[in-house]
C-alpha cells in the first residue's frame, strides 16, 4: 500500500470483499482467479460469450441449445422425503411443456421463486430426458419485467471450482461500477489513429462482448487495455533506469596489456560473436554514461571469457571489477575458470561467498578495500554492507534470472558510476527481454565456439520403443554413452520417480548391468555415485534420469539422448536438456519420443526442436506457439507477468510503448505536465508505485 496513491484510485484498491456477494468464503476463490483487490477484477476479462438471445416457443426449443423461454409455472413436484430424486417444476406455454429440475432443491425457495400460475423468464440449456424437455438448474429465473437482462449475450469468465458464474459476474459488474473517470494518459493523437476509446469505455467494452469476435486480444478495446499495461511497464523501467543514469558513469579505457596476456594464454581465438560483444562493451565503458548491458548467450556460447576480458579492461584502467553468480557452486566454478587466466596476466582474483568466514574473510575484505584484489568473484554475499571496494568500476552479473532489478542497482551502488553487464543463458525473445529490462542495450553471442558438433534430432513415436531400445544397444556396442530422460508428469514428483524407476528396471533387464539411475530424491552421495559411474570409463553407459540432469551435468563423451514423452516438456527445457550432448567433439543424436496422437501445437513444437539448435529461434517459436506466460518457465524467473497484454500478439504494441516511454522521459522526465500527471495515475493503476517513487517529489 502506498501513501502516495491518488485518492481517486482508492475504490479500486479496496479488497474484493467490499463488493456485493463476496463474503469470507468466496473471497478465496475470487482471489485465486483474479486477485485480492477490486482492480484485479477489472483485469479479469471474459474468455467467451454465452448467447441467450435465442428465444423460441417451448415446443420449438431444440435439445442441446441454450434458450431463453417465457413460461407459465404449472405445478411443483417435490420429491418424497429422503429420496434422491430431484425436485421438479412443470412449466409450459401454448406449444408444450418443460420441467425444471433441481437436485436437492429447497421447496420454500423454489415456491417463492416460481409461484404456480405466474409467468417467468427462464434461461439455460434444453435437455431431453425420456423424450421430454427439461432444464436442469436454469441459469436465470426472472419475472417478465427482467427479460431484457436475461435475453442478452453474457460474458463468460474463467472460473475456479466452487465459484458460480453469476457470483463472479455480479462482482465484476460492481467493480466496473466503481471505475472512476480518469484523465487520459495516452497521447490523444495516437488514440485517434488507433481508433481507441477512452480507458473507462474500453474497459466496459471489453467486459461486454457481443460475440466471439469480441474475445480476441486484437479488438480495439483489448488492445487499448494491453497498451496501457505495456506503457506502464516500459515507463516504470525507463524511470528506474533514468535514476541509475543520473549518477554519472566514468570513462574506463584500458591499454590492453592484460587482455593481451590472457589472449596469449588461451588455447583458442575468440569467436566473431565474442569479439563483437566485447567491442560493444568496450564502447560502453569508454563512454561517460553508465553502462547497463545485457549479454545473451546460450549455454556454452562462451560468456565467461567475454566477462573476463571486460573486467580486465577495467583493471587496466586502474579499477576493480566483480563477477556475481547466483549460487555458491557457480561462483566457485567461475573462480576456478578465471584463476589460471588471471594468473597468466598477473591479476589477483578472489572468491567471496557465504562460505568465506573468520580470519580469512577479514583478510580478504581488507585486501578488497585496499585494492590489492582486482577481481572479486562472489554470490550475493557481495551485497553485504561491510564489503567495501577501493574502486569498483565494473560489475558483471551472471544472472540466470535470479536477481531482480533492485539487486542489480544495489551492487552497482558499491562503486561510483559502476558499469553493469548482465549475463543470461536463457535465450529470451527480444520482446520478453524488453519487458524485463526495458530499453537495455543487448549483445548477443549468436555463434558457438568452433568444435561443437551438430546434433541429429529425430521424432520417434513411443509405439516404437522396442526398436528404439535395439537401436540404442547398437550404439552402445559402438561405445556410445546415453542419457535416457524420463517423462515429466506434472504436479507429481512421485509419479515421475515411479516412471524413471520402472524404465531403469526395464532397460537394466534388457541391456545388462550398464545402467545407472539418477533423480532429484536421491541423497547427494547416491547422485555423485551415479554421476561418477556414468562419467567414468568403466561404469554405466546409460544414465536414466529425471530432469535433474538439466542443470550442471557435464559428461563430454555422452552422445545420445532419449527423451520420453518429449511433448510434455517445455521447449526451453528440451533445449537445455539437448545441450548436454554433442560437447566432446563428437556429433550427437537426440531422440524425442512422443505419445501419438500429437496436437497441432505439440507437433509444431517438436518440429521446431528437430529443425534448429538455435536457442533464440526456439525461444521465439515457443513464444509464438504458447504465449508469453508459459515461455521458458518465465513464471519462476522474475519476468513480469501481464494481465491484459499477450506478448505473442501484442509485440508491436510493446515496441510502440517503449518508444512512447522514451519520448515521455525525454520531454517530461519528472512527469509534471498534464499528461505526465495522468501517467503517474497509470503507474499507480498498474502497481508500479516504486517507479513513481523515483520521481522528485512535487
Ligand atoms: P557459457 O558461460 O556461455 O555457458 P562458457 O563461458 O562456460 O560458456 O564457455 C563454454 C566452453 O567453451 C568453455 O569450455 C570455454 O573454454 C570454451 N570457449 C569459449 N570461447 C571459446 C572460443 N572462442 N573457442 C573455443 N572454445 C571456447
Ligand atoms: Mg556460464
Amino acid at each position: 500500500m502506498s501513501a502516495l496513491r491518488p485518492q481517486v484510485l482508492f475504490p479500486l484498491f479496496a479488497k474484493v470483499t467490499t463488493l456485493p456477494g463476496i463474503g469470507p468464503r468466496l473471497v478465496k476463490l475470487v482471489e485465486r482467479v483474479a486477485g485480492e483487490n477490486v482492480v484485479n477484477l477489472l483485469w479479469h476479462l471474459p474468455s467467451g460469450v454465452l448467447d441467450r438471445r435465442f428465444s423460441p416457443k417451448v415446443g420449438d426449443a431444440p435439445a442441446g441449445k441454450i434458450a431463453t423461454l417465457v413460461v407459465e409455472v404449472l405445478a411443483h413436484s417435490p420429491p418424497p422425503p429422503r429420496s434422491k430424486i430431484p425436485y421438479r417444476v412443470l412449466c409450459g406455454d401454448e406449444t408444450g411443456n418443460i420441467s425444471l429440475v433441481f437436485f436437492r432443491g429447497n421447496q420454500d425457495y423454489l415456491e417463492a421463486q416460481l409461484p404456480v400460475g405466474e409467468k417467468r423468464v427462464i434461461s439455460g440449456k434444453i435437455e431431453l430426458f425420456d423424450g421430454r424437455r427439461q432444464m436442469s438448474h436454469p441459469d436465470h429465473m426472472a419475472p417478465l419485467s427482467k427479460i431484457d437482462e436475461v435475453k442478452r449475450v453474457e460474458p463468460v469468465y474463467p472460473l475456479t471450482e466452487g465459484l458460480a458464474p453469476k457470483i463472479l459476474d455480479k462482482a465484476i459488474r460492481a467493480a466496473l461500477a466503481k471505475v472512476p473517470e480518469l484523465p487520459e494518459w495516452q497521447d490523444e493523437a495516437y488514440l485517434k489513429r488507433q481508433g481507441w476509446q477512452p480507458w473507462r469505455e474500453a474497459l466496459r467494452t471489453a467486459h461486454a462482448p457481443t460475440g466471439d469476435e469480441d474475445i480476441s486480444a486484437l479488438t480495439p478495446a483489448r488492445a487499448r487495455l494491453a497498451y496501457d499495461e505495456l506503457l506502464s511497464n516500459q515507463l516504470a523501467l525507463a524511470l528506474t533506469r533514468l535514476k541509475t543514469r543520473v549518477r554519472r558513469g566514468r570513462s574506463l579505457v584500458g591499454d590492453g596489456h592484460l587482455r593481451a596476456k590472457v589472449q596469449a594464454a588461451l588455447r583458442y581465438a575468440l569467436t566473431g560473436a565474442q569479439s563483437r560483444a566485447l567491442a560493444e562493451i568496450f564502447a560502453d565503458m569508454t563512454n561517460e554514461t553508465r553502462m547497463l548491458r545485457l549479454l545473451q548467450g546460450d549455454v556454452g556460447s562462451g560468456k565467461t571469457i567475454v566477462a573476463l576480458m571486460a573486467m580486465l579492461a577495467a583493471v587496466e584502467a586502474g579499477a576493480q571489477a566483480t563477477l556475481m553468480a547466483p549460487t555458491e557452486i557457480l561462483a566457485q566454478q567461475h573462480f576456478e575458470t578465471l584463476r589460471p587466466l588471471c594468473a597468466a596476466a598477473g591479476v589477483r582474483v578472489e572468491v567471496l561467498t557465504g562460505r568465506s568466514k573468520g580470519a580469512a574473510r577479514t583478510a580478504l575484505m581488507e585486501d578488497i578495500a585496499a585494492g590489492r584484489v582486482q577481481i572479486v568473484v562472489g554470490t550475493h554475499a557481495l551485497f553485504q554492507k561491510d564489503v567495501e571496494f577501493a574502486d569498483l568500476a565494473f560489475a558483471v552479473i551472471d544472472e540466470q534470472h535470479r536477481f531482480g532489478v533492485h539487486q542489480r542497482l544495489e551492487l552497482a551502488g558499491k562503486g561510483s558510476g559502476t558499469d553493469v553487464l548482465v549475463m543470461t543463458a536463457t535465450p529470451i525473445p527480444r520482446t520478453l527481454a524488453l519487458t524485463a529490462y526495458g530499453d537495455m542495450d543487448v549483445s548477443r553471442l549468436d555463434e558457438k565456439p568452433p568444435g561443437r558438433m551438430p546434433i541429429d534430432t529425430r521424432l520417434v513415436s513411443l509405439e516404437r520403443l522396442a526398436e528404439t531400445v535395439e537401436g540404442i544397444q547398437r550404439a552402445l556396442a559402438k561405445g556410445a554413452k546415453v542419457y535416457w530422460v524420463c517423462p515429466l508428469v506434472e504436479e507429481s514428483e512421485l509419479i515421475d520417480l515411479a516412471a524413471a524407476e520402472e524404465r531403469y528396471a526395464h532397460l537394466k533387464a534388457v541391456m545388462g548391468q550398464d545402467v545407472a539411475l539418477i533423480h532429484g530424491k536421491m541423497k547427494p552421495a547416491e547422485k555423485d555415485a551415479a554421476m561418477d559411474s556414468f562419467s567414468g570409463n568403466d561404469g554405466a553407459k546409460v544414465l536414466v534420469a529425471t530432469t535433474v540432469i538439466e542443470v550442471g551435468v557435464d559428461v563430454p563423451d555422452a552422445t545420445v539422448m532419449v527423451i520420453e514423452h518429449a511433448e510434455r516438456f517445455g521447449l526451453a527445457q528440451l533445449h537445455q536438456l539437448r545441450g548436454r550432448i554433442g560437447r566432446g567433439g563428437k556429433s550427437g543424436t537426440c531422440l524425442l519420443m512422443y505419445a501419438p496422437p500429437l496436437t497441432q501445437t505439440a507437433k509444431a513444437r517438436l518440429e521446431t526442436m528437430r529443425s534448429t539448435e538455435d536457442g533464440f529461434v526456439i525461444a521465439e517459436e515457443d513464444l509464438r506457439l504458447r504465449g508469453s506466460g508459459e515461455v521458458l518457465g518465465t513464471r519462476q524467473s522474475g519476468m513480469p507477468e501481464f494481465r491484459l497484454a499477450d506478448l505473442a500478439v501484442h509485440g508491436e504494441l510493446l515496441a510502440a510503448a517503449r518508444d512512447d516511454a522514451k519520448l515521455v522521459i525525454a520531454r517530461d522526465a519528472n512527469l509534471e505536465t498534464p499528461r505526465g500527471q495522468a501517467l503517474r495515475t497509470l503507474l499507480y493503476l498498474f502497481e508500479q508505485d516504486d517507479a513513481v517513487r523515483t520521481l522528485r517529489s512535487g
